[in-house]
């Protein structure tokens, strides 16, 4: 046998054995019917059940899975053979890791690693994935000889946007080094333990069931999918065991390329196991490997600039400076010039203070960041699509924190990056490079103007800004699906969805939140054959359901011919197909005659008797499920969410944080649809009832309209 494969089988054989023992153990110690569940998740243990299933629910499932799982120990001479037997090792680890939650709620509470990974992480990182903010996933697995050539490899990763989990003591060599960990950082450390890698696996494996619409029990389907559609790769670090081999087999059995430090020579495997020696050549070959192409880095600064670092968040004695609405004047403005001659390109400007140096306490200043652009191809309606685009790159400044927009924000820099030598004139730098960068199709001339003097910032909130805001406020309200004649489809989640499409509207926006009509617009007209397509509004079959014969065509067209039929308004005939990123689902709750809506942040209970996750993996993968339908925050509140059934009067529940987030606009929309004054406040949520008799008590006390309108089914 090659040292290769019999390293391989002595791994699997290790674990099963370790596995084996330890399901009886514990079926010894807690009976076989002590439920097994992993936090956070609709999908059992994922990588049991993508691959056989089989729903893992309780101890006693647990000794037929360690049956399928040596039966795929061959010991066979034959690499594919050797490479199930990897697949055996993730089972085993799973199942290990599994074990860990049955003896305790919080077993990683003592540990830098997080464990295992909830669905709604996954899925948030859906869209990101899919725009190539996120280009790459990267396993680092083991422990450096010299913990500097780790650190650096990982900050490398984090540098260029990709998300990093890590797994044994390279932990702690990361945590010394000071890199900067958390999802936040997109650096996610899961645990001592080798066996903790399975955490990571099973993210692949979700991203099937969430995302691919994968049968489970499919496992060809499930392989085919992680190996074509999740860019992920392995780094080890340091020596070998038989079981780091054989988790490895695993990797690489999933499609994984697996990047080693020690020379393996001829038990190399071209494209699949390779040695690269050198850590200043890690991060180069394993992204070839795996082709993961990353953007140039567009602008020069004395700190970090990466979509790693967007959720990075700068505490209040961090803060060296602050731009902040509730104590100062501040704007935010982005308009367009007809003239090319009206404006410089490039042109940088500070007017008003510098932040000093020296200071000992935070400083606060007001600031109105002013771009004027020219483009031949520019339109009014792209200023605010461009103008929002600023939140995000302040957020990639290492060190900088941006919430908020227009004459309402908070920036914080904070010391580290001050001290660094970042200044305001950065912000202007950043700004240039990536509107050129991103909106250079329609983008021929831009210049920045920052301004520190508190007059001159209100002198221009008050002339330009706040009018400006006016008249795109009056626009958008008066953008309605019936004023315009063309609406937009989006695809870019089928590089996960490849069965998904949605039907941007000017009252519906895309389901994950993040594409709005103007955006599928802008996106149209800067790549004409890029992710978001026009549709014609013509073809009228349906007025009250939203269905209309361009719009089949187009889905029909987009999607392949997977989903020929789709509605607009609907929730159960033909509703639109979701990708698996969406930021709530609502789905029908019978007994009130009326539909629940959750939002992913919420882990709690609904009066479905679901949920989140396990409402959202009823849908998904693109396929139409009539009853449930994910869908943005924004379209609750639009007079068009779910109008064929009847609208906002079906809205019984919903968490009480979406409640308030959505509470004027959706109570203006009740007003002005039924006649109900503050409708909001006849809504369910968490802290009144989750279970369907008590919300149908408090429904019927306060006359919710649900009550009294058509069966829902
Ligand atoms: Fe994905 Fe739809 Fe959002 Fe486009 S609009 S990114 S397809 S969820
Ligand atoms: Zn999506």
């Amino acid at each position: 046998m090659s040292v290769l494969t019999d390293l391989i089988y002595g791994g699997s054989n290790a674990v099963a054995g370790l596995t084996e023992g330890a399901v009886n153990d514990a079926i010894a110690k807690y009976g076989a019917d002590k439920p097994v569940t992993m936090p956070g998740t609709a999908y059992f243990l994922p990588t049991i059940y993508a691959a056989t299933g089989v729903k893992v629910e309780k101890l006693g499932d647990l000794p037929a899975c360690v049956g399928v799982l040596k039966s795929l120990i061959t010991n066979q001479e034959d690499l594919g053979q050797a490479l199930n037997a990897g697949l055996a090792t993730a089972v085993g680890a799973e199942i290990l890791e599994a074990l860990k939650y049955v003896e305790s709620a919080d077993p990683y509470a003592d540990e830098p690693g997080i464990g295992f990974v909830p669905d709604p992480i996954i899925r948030s990182l859906g869209v990101p994935l899919v725009t190539g903010d996120i280009p790459g996933v990267a396993v680092v697995l083991g422990e450096a000889e010299n913990p500097d050539d780790v650190a650096a490899v990982v900050r490398d990763y984090q540098d260029k946007g990709l998300l990093t989990f890590l797994v044994g003591n390279v932990i702690d060599q990361i945590l010394e080094k000071n890199v900067k960990v958390g999802l936040e950082y997109r650096v996610i450390p899961l645990g001592h333990a080798v066996t903790a890698v399975i955490h990571v696996v099973t993210v692949a494996v979700r991203a099937a069931l969430i995302f691919g619409g994968l049968t489970p029990g499919d496992l060809p389907g499930l392989l085919a999918y992680t190996k074509d559609r999740v860019p992920a790769f392995v780094n080890t670090f340091g020596a070998l065991d038989s079981v780091v081999v054989s988790a490895g087999a695993g990797a690489i059995a999933l499609g994984f390329p697996v990047i080693v430090d020690i020379d393996l020579g001829e038990n190399q495997v071209p494209g699949a196991l390779v040695s690269v020696l050198d850590h200043s050549e890690t991060v180069k070959t394993s992204l070839e490997l795996r082709n993961i192409k990353v953007k140039a880095k567009a602008v020069s600064l004395p700190v970090g600039f990466a979509s790693a670092f967007e959720g990075e968040i700068i505490r209040r004695p961090n803060t060296y400076v602050e731009f902040d609405s509730d104590h100062n004047p501040t704007c935010e403005l982005l308009t367009m010039v007809d003239n090319p001659d009206e404006i410089e390109d490039h042109k940088i400007e500070l007017i008003g203070p510098e932040v000093p140096e020296g200071l000992t306490e935070l400083l606060r200043l007001p600031l109105a960041t002013r771009v004027k652009v020219y483009g031949a191809k520019m339109q009014k309606d792209f200023e605010s699509v461009i103008e929002r685009r600023i939140h995000t790159w302040f957020n990639y400044i290492e060190g900088v924190m941006h919430t908020g927009q227009r004459n309402l924000f908070r920036i914080r820099i904070s010391k580290d990056t001050f001290n660094a030598g970042f200044r305001l004139r950065d912000l202007g730098e950043v700004l240039y490079s990536m509107i050129m960068d991103e909106f250079g199709n329609v983008v021929d001339k831009c210049q920045v103007a920052l301004i520190t003097d508190k007059a001159l910032v209100e002198k221009m909130l008050e002339e330009e800004g706040m009018p400006t805001y006016r008249f795109r406020d009056n626009r958008l309200s008066s953008l309605s699906d019936e004023s315009v004649d063309q609406f937009y489809t989006c695809i870019l989640c089928q590089s996960f969805a490849p069965a998904h499409c949605c039907v941007v509207t000017p009252e519906r926006l895309g389901l994950c939140g993040a594409v709005s009509w103007l955006d599928a617009k802008a996106t149209y007209e800067l790549n004409a054959t890029g992710p978001s397509q026009p549709i014609p509004k013509e073809g009228l079959l349906d007025e009250r359901l939203g269905r209309y014969e361009a719009v089949n065509q187009a889905v029909g067209m987009a999607t392949h011919g997977a989903v020929e039929n789709v509605t607009l308004y609907s929730l159960i005939e033909d509703p639109m197909t979701s990708c698996g990123c969406f930021e709530c689902i609502c789905g029908i709750e019978p007994f009130s005659n009326g539909v629940v809506i959750v939002n992913r942040e919420y882990s709690g209970m609904t009066p479905t008797g679901m949920t989140f996750g396990e409402l959202a993996s009823m849908t998904g993968g693109g396929v139409q499920t009539p009853g449930f339908m994910g869908h943005g925050r924004h379209f609750i509140a639009s007079k068009k969410f779910i109008s064929a059934e009847g609208g906002t009067a079906r809205i019984v529940w919903m968490p009480k944080e979406l409640k308030e987030d959505l509470r004027t606009r959706l109570n203006k929309t009740a007003k002005e649809t039924l006649g109900i004054d503050d409708f909001v406040d006849m809504i369910g949520d968490e802290t009144i009832a989750t279970d369907p008799e008590a919300l149908l008590e408090f429904l019927t006390e306060k006359g919710h309209p649900a009550l009294s309108m058509d069966p829902i089914m």
